[in-house]
């Protein structure tokens, strides 16, 4: 399970579709449940499930989220079945979640989550982010900007902290992350035969 978190605006989500796009069928994205409404260009069921906030109550009173959390007013939810399937098929899967996601399902599967944290270069640019994307309203903005200042907060709830400045090198740290954590012993055990026979010591 591997945990992308970043104030929005940090460029979490190019890095992401991107890992996606080059990792192909070796890692898949966890498709979230939130309350609130599709931006420009997002399409239900690929960027997210969009639900009304009584759905999504009725299935977080029904236990059908591994995690979930409010973030600005609005309800986020990863689900349980899903993420359940892959990883029983040994996919990796990707989570664009937030700090509190991070931390459940840190508390839940320990050592098969891997935690990161892409930071903004600084507030400022994060602001110029946010007003050049175009999709936020002004008191969307600086909601989104406070919240960002709370984020980076929990900075050290991760296993991996990357300062966005370059958004190539940055691609590349989270992708030599990715590599470095499939190869850990404890990972290469149930995929090497000849290892898998070897006693532990
Ligand atoms: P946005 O509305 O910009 O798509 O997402 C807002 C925040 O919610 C982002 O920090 C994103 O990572 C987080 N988020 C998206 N889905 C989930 C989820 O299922 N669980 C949690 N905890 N956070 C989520």
């Amino acid at each position: 399970m591997f945990v992308l978190s970043s104030p929005s605006g940090a460029g979490k989500s190019t890095i992401a579709n991107r890992l996606l796009k080059e990792e192909r069928n070796r890692i898949k994205m966890s498709v979230s449940y939130t309350t609130r409404a599709p931006r420009k260009g997002e399409v239900d069921g690929k960027d997210y499930h969009f639900v009304d906030k009584e759905t999504f109550r009725a299935m977080a009173e029904d236990d059908q989220f591994l995690e979930w959390a409010r973030v600005f007013d609005e309800r986020y939810g990863t689900p349980r079945d899903t993420v359940f399937k892959d990883l029983e098929h040994g996919q990796d899967i990707l989570f664009d979640i937030d700090w509190q996601g991070a931390q459940q399902l840190f508390q839940l599967a320990g050592g098969d989550v891997v935690r990161v944290f892409i930071l903004p270069p600084g507030l400022k640019t994060l602001r110029q982010r946010l007003e050049d994307r175009n999709t936020d309203t002004q008191e969307v903005i600086d909601r989104r900007m406070d919240r960002a200042q709370a984020e980076v907060s929990h900075w050290d709830g991760y296993d991996y902290v990357l300062v966005n400045d370059d958004l190539d090198d940055c691609y590349e740290c989270v992708q030599t992350i990715l590599t470095a954590e499939r190869l850990k012993r404890s990972r290469q055990r149930g995929m090497i035969g000849f290892i898998r026979r070897l006693p532990e010591k």
